[in-house]
């Protein structure tokens, strides 16, 4: 029999993991033989992802960085990364704003769903504001602050420091550019090998995904607040999943453009990863397999995916931008505000902001949400609204930003002559 390719074994496990959650929540007793005999993998699953996090980027990076050879080409291709990012997110933020506008989600919630909504989840709101709080109270050049670890070990040590991490990578790199090749060619060479042995790890770990999938979704379904309040913020998921999906068509418009590459090679050589994103929430989790995707079924130059893929998964969150653009504007509509143009022009520069500062967990978004609201003189109370319906959501803007990173690395690839036939045809 001809084996199942990988993104169909993913998705297998995706609906046969909400089958079983949805069975097991039928009886008594299902629930916890799910939470205690079933999650438990799920979570095995993440770990092992995560767990490879840190060694990935440090040995991916510095080969990366070292294989350019000259500081000109690190700048040249920083400088496109970077500027590629920060443009396709303030594009996700309008896309965001311009429908939310036009659907106007937020009109069509009740009075009493909305007491119902806020008295329920205000708590777990009131946790998320706590820590935007702790956020907000720092100076405005805190975010530059923290890129640069006291302490190289202390940074490694935390899977939230990724960006400490990627500082301390390219800078090493550096150093390894700048000194004479004699003593370099050691130390490359170490980097070189150590990347192969994560890759290998990868490859192996992907192997099992699909167990791991089905076993983290059959724990959230079981775990899922009632249903009918999920029917309450129909119309906001609607808005939301709706400007992601036009995100989608203009990612592969952009790849069709400046790629030079069909819509349907693109999407089958990065739909793993985004299933994976899909099913973990979580852009840090999934950078190994996007990197292996990009790197051999997409055609990207190691050098560049190395270089431009961990910076992406904790910078470039176009699917979080647009969701907190609709977030913000369906609270203050849900309370009855009218945002005047310059408030929303304004929740374009701070949703921005936000997303880039938004670390690459589950519910990263929402915490920074928070900021936004402020800025905007909406209600923070306002999250309890949105929250129980923040973790699908959350599982459909990972993916596309995890879609959005896999896009600028082939076109800054393209760019600078580094994209090619893939290895492993699909
Ligand atoms: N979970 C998202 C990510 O990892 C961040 C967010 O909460 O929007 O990309």
């Amino acid at each position: 029999m001809k084996k199942l390719a990988l993104h169909w074994q993913i998705l297998l496990g995706m609906v046969l993991g909400v089958l079983v959650g949805l069975i097991m929540t039928q009886f008594d007793g299902g629930k916890e033989i799910v939470k205690d005999w079933v999650k438990p993998f799920g979570t095995i699953f993440i770990n092992s992802l995560k767990l490879i996090a840190v060694p990935l980027i440090l040995a991916s990076l510095i080969k990366g960085v070292s294989d350019l050879k000259d500081i000109s080409k690190l700048s040249k291709m920083g400088g496109r990364t970077i500027g590629l990012y920060l443009i396709t997110t303030v594009i996700a933020v309008s896309i965001g704003l311009l429908l939310v506008n036009i659907i106007k989600p937020g009109n069509s919630i009740s009075e009493e769903t909305r007491q119902e909504l806020v008295s329920n989840y205000s708590s777990d709101a009131e946790k998320y504001s706590d820590e935007a709080s702790i956020q907000k109270e720092s100076g405005p050049l805190q975010a530059l602050v923290d890129i640069v670890p006291d302490n190289i070990f202390g940074a490694a040590s935390e899977n939230k420091n990724m960006l400490q991490v990627i500082f301390f990578s390219i800078f090493f790199g550096i150093g390894l550019i700048l000194i004479p090749e004699k003593k370099s060619k050691p130390v490359k060479k170490f980097f070189d090998g150590f990347n192969e042995v994560i890759l290998k790890m990868i490859d192996l770990i992907m192997i099992a995904s699909p167990y791991g999938v089905f076993a983290l979704l059959a724990a959230l379904v079981v775990e899922s607040p009632s249903i009918d309040l999920f029917k309450a913020l129909a119309w906001y998921a609607f808005t939301v999943v709706l400007g992601l999906i036009i995100i989608i068509v203009f990612y592969n418009l952009l790849v069709f453009i400046f790629a030079k590459r069909k819509p349907s090679f693109f999407m089958k050589g990065i739909s793993p990863a985004q299933l994976l994103a899909f099913s973990t929430s979580s852009s840090a989790a999934t950078l190994p397999v996007t990197m292996e995707r990009v790197t051999e079924h997409l055609g990207v130059e190691e050098e560049v995916s190395s270089f431009v893929l961990p910076i992406g998964a904790t910078i470039n969150m176009d699917g979080t931008s647009l969701y907190q653009a609709v977030a913000a504007v369906f609270i203050a509509q849900a309370f009855g505000m009218d945002l005047s143009l310059s408030v929303q022009l304004g929740i374009i520069v701070t949703a921005t902001l936000a997303s880039i500062g938004s670390a690459a967990v589950p519910g990263a978004g929402m915490v920074m949400l928070v900021i936004v609201l402020a800025q905007a003189g909406i209600p923070e109370a306002g999250l309890a609204l949105i929250f129980a319906i923040d973790r699908p959501l959350d599982m459909c803007r990972t993916t596309v930003n995890v879609t959005g990173d896999a896009v600028v690395s082939m076109i800054v690839a393209k760019s600078l002559g580094k994209l090619h036939e893939p290895k492993v045809k699909d």
